[in-house]
């Protein structure tokens, strides 16, 4: 059974006072749960004071990006040591916006997997295809190249340590939303493809999460999905009321 996984990515928002409320709020809304894995991804300058907030709590910690050198003269930059010694366990890499707006390749973000992951970090790899793509019919054929591309050289063992993040561009900070059968569909072929280039054990075992637009309104019908793994979540992460709806979401599949 793969433990629901529930991110936050804060993006560019937030001060260290923010950040700090945000946070407080979220550990005592989410306080107990144990049967799902809380993460919150703040930026670089609230990672050390969210991180001391929530020693010791049921809320873990990722940042945003980082660089795969593991240090010199990269004006800046933050290395895989430096989140990790701060307190993260995961960290986001590949997300659409890295990848639009500061141009990162599938090459630059294979090579941050692999420093991430040498160092005990657990990345959770985002990709997804453009409104143009989806409007061609090219979703899963990009969605696939993408996964391809970013996990090249990977073993088995390193894919394992993955979180993949499933995130349709058109649907980011938009209101638009994949259709929980489309995204899970999307989902189980990327889960076939882990299948088909490094086992089915260890595609059992990656937590593959949607993206896009995820608010307490629809998480529950995204969940409810076979393949549907948790979420990451931009937008509605930022207040606590909605992000604990969302980290509380009912699990329609189980109960039924
Ligand atoms: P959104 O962002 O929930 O605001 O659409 C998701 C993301 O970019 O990870």
């Amino acid at each position: 059974m793969r433990v629901p996984f529930l991110a936050g990515n804060w993006k560019m928002f937030k001060t260290v006072r923010e950040a700090l409320n945000l946070v407080e709020g979220l550990i005592n809304d989410t306080k107990g749960i144990k049967d799902r894995e809380i993460v919150v991804c703040p930026p670089f300058t609230a990672l050390h004071a969210v991180a001391k907030a929530i020693d010791g709590t049921n809320i873990r910690l990722g940042a945003q990006n980082m660089y795969f050198k593991e240090n010199g003269a990269f004006t800046g930059e933050v290395s895989p040591e430096m989140i990790k010694e701060i307190g993260c366990r995961y960290v986001i890499l590949g997300h659409s916006e890295r990848r639009n707006i500061f141009g990162e390749t599938d090459e630059l973000i294979n090579q941050k997997l692999k420093a991430a992951i040498s160092w005990g970090l657990n990345p959770i790899l985002c990709v997804g295809e453009s409104l143009q793509q989806r409007e061609n019919g090219e979703t899963q054929a990009w969605v696939g190249s993408q996964v391809k591309a970013d996990l090249e050289g990977l073993t088995p063992s390193e894919v394992e340590k993955l979180v993949i993040a499933y995130e349709p561009i058109w649907a980011i900070g938009t209101g638009k939303t994949d259709t929980p059968q489309g995204a899970n569909d999307t989902i189980s072929m990327v889960r076939n493809l882990i299948a088909e280039n490094s086992s089915y054990e260890v595609a059992q075992k990656v937590r593959i999460l949607y993206g896009g637009s995820v608010k307490p309104q629809n998480i529950d019908n995204f969940m409810a999905e076979k393949d549907i793994d948790g979420a990451l979540v931009g937008g509605a992460s930022l207040e606590v009321e909605s992000f604990a709806r969302i980290v509380k979401f009912e699990s329609v599949v189980a109960a039924s």
